[in-house]
């Protein structure tokens, strides 16, 4: 895509000036994206359940300082008719009819939203940017700082899909395709759980950073939850509904949030947010659990087909 190259500067400083001071632009340059499909995944690299679905490596030490990482998309991944009819009956029953028109089931959306939150790892406050001479890991100690780098990459995600949308790059249609297609995949980890199986103190960073999307966005009016509404599927009670009306102005106070929480290290603020929409917010986030764990999850096999 065009943008990546040209547009990569205006959506660093973008990046840069919604997270604020003491952070300043920085000149990035980084390769955006190569598009692969995976034939194998082997040894470390296989999950028992699920695949990495795109990229950015390395994110830390000299090669990602020199700005030579590299990005990567999955686009094979999750395309397959059973996982594509999952993902629907999931998000069936856990939204309003309203919001599901706005889902197309159609590999895009989701694979812009990679693309963007892989980008946005790259962009503002990362790699080793220091403040007061400390380190993110420094500051705000391993797993808030990793939760942390995912909220600024997924954020990113959603406010630049609104900078290309604002830009006409993107039209207004995809964009909220995007939204409510980076909304059904936050649920999607929300319901793995808020901390890891084999500890339970070791927070998974997608999912609690899911669940501050979740409860951020519910407190801005953008999604709301109608405990007596039905969901798509006409069965579950008490469901979501996606103002994708009032999804864009959302997205760039959250960078601005995000992105100021790094730019200053700020540790209190970083915790306020997962104590209100992680720790906080059980009951919302078990209700999405109990409803998606009712669906089969599949194991991914991997054929070549010439
Ligand atoms: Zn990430």
């Amino acid at each position: 895509m065009d943008f990546a190259r040209t547009g990569l500067g205006f959506l660093a400083f973008g990046i840069a000036t919604l997270a604020g001071p003491p952070y300043s632009p920085r000149p990035v340059t980084f390769h955006l994206p190569d598009f692969i499909d995976i034939v194998l995944n082997a040894g470390e690299d296989r999950s028992p359940l699920g695949a990495t679905i795109g990229q950015s490596l390395p994110n830390w030490g000299p090669v990602a300082n020199e700005g030579r990482g590299r990005t990567v998309a999955m686009s094979n991944l999750y395309t397959d008719p059973d996982s594509r009819a999952t993902r629907r009956q999931g998000a069936e029953s856990l939204f309003d009819a309203a919001t599901l028109v706005h889902y197309s089931g159609e590999p895009a959306p989701g694979l812009l939203n990679t693309i963007l939150h892989e980008a946005a790892h790259n962009l503002g406050p990362s790699h080793e940017y220091r403040v007061g001479g400390k380190t993110d890991r420094e500051i705000f100690g391993g797993p808030l700082a990793s939760t942390l780098e995912e909220l600024k990459a997924q954020t990113g995600a959603l406010w630049l899909t609104e900078f290309l949308r604002s830009r006409g790059v993107i039209d207004e249609a995809f964009a909220r395709q995007v939204w409510v297609d980076a909304i059904i995949w936050a649920t999607g980890h929300i319901a793995s759980g808020m901390y890891t199986a084999d500890d339970k103190t070791r927070p998974k960073p997608y999912s609690q950073l899911a669940a501050i999307h979740l409860g951020f966005l519910i407190d801005e009016g953008v999604i709301a939850f109608d405990p007596k509404a039905r969901a798509a599927n006409g069965e579950d009670i008490g469901s979501f509904a996606v103002h994708v009306q009032r999804f864009g102005p959302a997205t760039e106070k959250l960078m601005r949030l995000v992105g100021g929480i790094k730019a200053r290290g700020d540790k209190a603020a970083a915790e306020a947010l997962v104590q209100k929409y992680v720790e906080g917010a059980t009951e919302r986030n078990a209700r999405i659990a109990q409803r998606l764990q009712r669906l089969p999850k599949g194991s991914l096999v991997y054929a070549l087909e010439l």
